[in-house]
């Protein structure tokens, strides 16, 4: 821990620096103070004291973010404590939650109340806040990103005072905070528009990759919710189908989670490469074997089915295409590969999602299919990041704000029609950006 003098009033006071790591690893911060609130005066409070002491303030919701987004060398809000669910309008479906909720609680006390988020990502270990600020998003060509569940917000601007926002109430500022990267002030309390608790039926099997791409069209728009991974160099593609059922629960056993989600899904199939080296034998049968075994049709309650757990370590990036350039861009990828002898460790990842009109989602205006690809943290991911990078905005794509990236203002705003619109909230809620960092100002710039 490093000893560092900040001003404060004219004095130099002696602190010790605390240390911050994100889930990944893959970033670290000292900032001067890490405080834990547990109500919104509290945090009220801490903008007014940063302010006051001229510094910058974060808040982070679960450290999910591969990106420097939630950074701060200053003041750091941990939100992990602020986790309360305030108001239930059994109604019409309102819920009104603390912003450090995580899903995975959020959901299980949602069903409780026979309510449901309608879409959810791959985990649930993120926060609420978190996962709004950065566009997180699941699959489902007629759903939009998590952001587009929200109803109103409470936020907490650079002055201290409290706003509340909806499509009611101060609508321009709304409009913007749904995907607000963080920068236009610190969320109080959030209510989602929910929907009546569901289960969904899940079929998860192995299709050859060829017919996937093939058939594509078809097998996102004849399910809710249709998704795949690819691990390059394997003939399969794992896809998951999951639709909404009227069926009672017919889970997976404990073991059947652990061995799909943990095994099989994380381990085995991201650690190949690996294999491939040590025992080329093993591999070549765990290759011809494992994609003709996994298979599983079960029926759940719908956070159960779209979350899994995530138990290895890694790095990723997600672009943001029009849908309608999935093909292209798949085989443009290969060829990549081929060209380049790029093996990656960890298998691609390919999602759908619906328009939305929010300035700085990664689906605004248009229907997309987003295109992840993984590696396991501390390997080396500079040259294949920056070429699928490359290759990705060939065909205009955008980077999801909470994963690694090397794009700047310059090369970003032209990729959002509303940029426009949410410097001007940005500029009217933060002018003294008290909630920028290295990252803000390196992808919506200074504020001018
Ligand atoms: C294993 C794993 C799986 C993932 N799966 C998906 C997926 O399926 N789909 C997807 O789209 N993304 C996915 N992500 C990315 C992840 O959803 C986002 O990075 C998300 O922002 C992380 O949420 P968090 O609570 O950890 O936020 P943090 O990383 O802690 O913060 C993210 C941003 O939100 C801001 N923030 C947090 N709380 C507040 C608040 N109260 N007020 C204002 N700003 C706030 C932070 O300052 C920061 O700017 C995944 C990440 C990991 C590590």
């Amino acid at each position: 821990m490093s000893i560092h003098a900040v001003q404060t009033g004219g004095q130099d006071r002696v602190t010790k620096r605390q240390s911050w790591d994100n889930w990944a690893g893959n970033l670290h911060s000292s900032p001067i103070e890490i405080f834990r609130p547990t109500t919104e005066d509290e945090i009220v409070a801490l903008v007014q004291q940063a302010a006051n002491r001229g510094l910058r303030i974060k808040a982070f919701g679960a450290k999910h973010s591969f990106s420097g987004i939630a950074i701060s060398d200053d003041y750091i809000l941990d939100l992990t404590s602020y986790d309360q669910i305030v108001e239930v309008d059994s109604v019409n479906g309102y819920v009104t939650v603390q912003s450090g909720k995580k899903l995975s609680h959020l959901s299980e006390e949602l069903f409780t109340y026979g309510f449901a988020m309608e879409d959810m990502g791959d985990i649930a270990y993120q926060s609420i806040a978190g996962a709004i600020s950065t566009g997180t998003h699941g699959t489902g060509a007629t759903f939009g990103c998590i952001p587009t569940q929200v109803h109103s917000m409470r936020i907490i601007t650079a002055d201290g005072s409290v706003l509340n926002c909806s499509k009611d109430e101060n609508q321009d500022i709304f409009h913007s905070a749904r995907v607000s990267l963080g920068a236009l002030g610190i969320l109080s309390t959030i209510t989602l528009k929910c929907e009546t608790a569901f289960n969904l039926h899940a079929v998860e099997k192995p299709i050859a990759l060829d017919e996937v791409m093939t058939n594509l069209d078809d097998f996102v728009d004849s399910n809710e919710h249709f998704e795949f991974f690819w691990q390059p160099n394997m003939q399969n593609a794992f896809t998951k189908q999951n639709n909404r059922t009227t069926r009672p629960e017919e889970p997976l056993t404990d073991w059947e989670n652990f061995k799909n989600d943990v095994l099989i899904g994380d381990f085995i199939a991201n650690n190949l490469v690996k294999v491939d080296r040590i025992a080329p034998p093993l591999s070549r049968f765990i290759r011809r074997n494992l994609p003709v075994t996994y298979r599983e049709d079960y029926v759940d309650r719908s956070y159960r089915v779209f979350t899994s757990e995530r138990k290895v370590k890694f790095v990723e990036m997600e672009y943001f295409i029009p849908r309608a350039a999935a093909k292209d861009a798949m085989e443009r990828y290969r060829t990549f590969l081929q060209q380049t002898g790029i093996v990656p460790s960890m298998s691609i990842e390919m999602r759908f999602t619906a328009a939305d009109d929010i300035p700085l989602s990664m689906s605004t205006d248009r229907e997309t299919c987003s295109f992840a690809i993984h590696l396991r943290t501390h390997e080396r991911y500079q040259q294949y990041f920056e070429g699928f990078e490359t290759l990705m905005r060939e065909f205009d794509g955008r980077p999801h704000w909470g994963k690694m990236h090397f794009q700047t203002k310059d090369t970003l705003m032209h990729l959002y029609p509303q940029w426009e619109q949410f410097q001007v909230v940005r500029k009217k809620l933060d002018p003294d950006g008290r909630f920028t960092n290295a990252y803000l100002n390196r992808v919506l710039g200074q504020i001018e």
